[in-house]
């Protein structure tokens, strides 16, 4: 069961335009399951189900393992959609490889 600890109303929902990363400078595309649009913003609010895939990572201790994805920990509870936790600035996600293994935080650079 994710935490919740993203519920201030201070954070906007992360959205398919928000900006992530992976701690070892790879970048994470946004694509959600379903077009759910909240004008006056761009692009689609996101639920922590929906893909983050981690593209670009160069982290290779011992030979490359990239992240592939985020998984999330911490979203938020009470915004949801589609029956799902949103994200925001406080939610907390990890970015692991194809093989489940944790190599460290997403970094949110923008909420866009
Ligand atoms: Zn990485």
């Amino acid at each position: 069961m994710p935490q919740n600890s993203g519920s201030s109303p201070n954070f906007v929902p992360l959205t398919t335009m928000s900006k992530l990363m992976c701690p070892h400078g790879g970048s994470v595309q946004i694509a959600a399951a379903r077009l759910r649009p909240i004008p006056p913003r761009q692009g689609s609010i996101v639920t922590e189900n929906d893909s983050f895939n981690v593209c670009g990572c160069g982290f290779a201790p011992a030979g490359p393992s990239p992240c592939l994805r985020v998984v999330w920990l911490a979203s938020n509870s009470d915004l949801q959609v589609d029956g799902q936790n949103t994200l925001n600035y406080t939610s907390i996600g990890q970015c692991v490889t194809q093989h489940g293994i944790v190599q460290g935080p997403v970094i949110i650079v923008a909420e866009s």
